[in-house]
């Protein structure tokens, strides 16, 4: 029996551990940079696959998230990834790539980062909000609007909302099922959690792997052909080269 009050209250506390209250939507690439000895790495793993934790010797330990999936499917994966990170004690998973599926551990972790993106006050301070200019039934505009407030996909953003009783088990399906890119951009908003990144973009590696780089190079311990090399193979090729879009302004 899966105790939902529990991992509510788990995903919250982590937010305010992470420094974010539970009432507005988080930046959840920019908070878990601040997670100590976390290294985040970007990959394209298919289509069977949405990411994996692995906790290594010493509190070190990494996040793979498989970036050919739309942005906000990985915001929803990262945050599954934390309840392996800080709640689980095996010391690697592999994660499925449909939400809802898998042992029991997985659907903790997907109900843990349901709540972790979209804590129950904030959605129903948002969700009330729209209530009330609609009397008392949210349309697929409101939905557009509250997966946008949120930055989550369109189906998180759907299945939480049934959750907290804001959309009937007949509708789910039929709303699960509705693409809304185009309409979203009609209401004005960008379509980018709705796509993955381009594929140049979809290899990165951010976090402890990188300052650990930096340390031993600013320490003199490597040389600097061996730091490109650390580098390179992290895929942060625009940290060697640089990047082809220009200098930096500063205004
Ligand atoms: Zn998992």
């Amino acid at each position: 029996m899966i105790d939902f009050a529990d991992l509510m209250t788990k995903a919250e506390r982590l937010r305010m551990q992470l420094g974010e209250d539970n009432h507005s939507p988080i930046d959840i690439f920019s908070l878990t940079q601040g997670i100590e000895k976390l290294t985040i790495v970007y990959y394209p793993m298919g289509n069977t696959i949405s990411g994996m934790c692995v906790k290594g010797t010493a509190g070190r330990c990494t996040i793979a998230l498989n970036s050919s999936m739309t942005l906000g499917r990985q915001r929803f994966s990262l945050a599954h990834e934390l309840y392996h990170l800080y709640y689980d004690e095996n010391m690697m998973s592999v994660c499925a790539k449909p939400i809802g599926t898998g042992n029991e551990t997985e659907i903790k972790a997907d109900a843990f980062a349901a709540y972790f993106l979209m804590p129950r006050v904030a959605l129903t301070e948002k969700a009330e909000s729209l209530l009330e200019k609609h009397e008392g039934r949210l349309n697929i505009q409101d939905i557009i609007r509250i997966e946008q407030y949120f930055g989550v996909s369109h189906q998180t953003a759907v299945y939480q909302l049934n959750n907290c009783g804001y959309i009937d088990r007949d509708d789910l399906n039929k709303l699960l099922n509705i693409s809304v890119r185009r309409q979203a951009e009609a209401m004005g908003f960008s379509a980018d959690l709705y796509r993955p990144l381009p594929k140049e973009k979809q290899y990165c590696t951010y976090g402890h792997y990188i300052n650990q780089a930096d340390l031993l190079i600013n320490k003199g311990i490597i040389s600097e052909g061996k730091y490109e090399e650390l580098l390179l193979a992290a895929f942060r090729d625009d940290l060697v080269f640089g990047t082809e879009e220009g200098g930096e302004l500063i205004d």
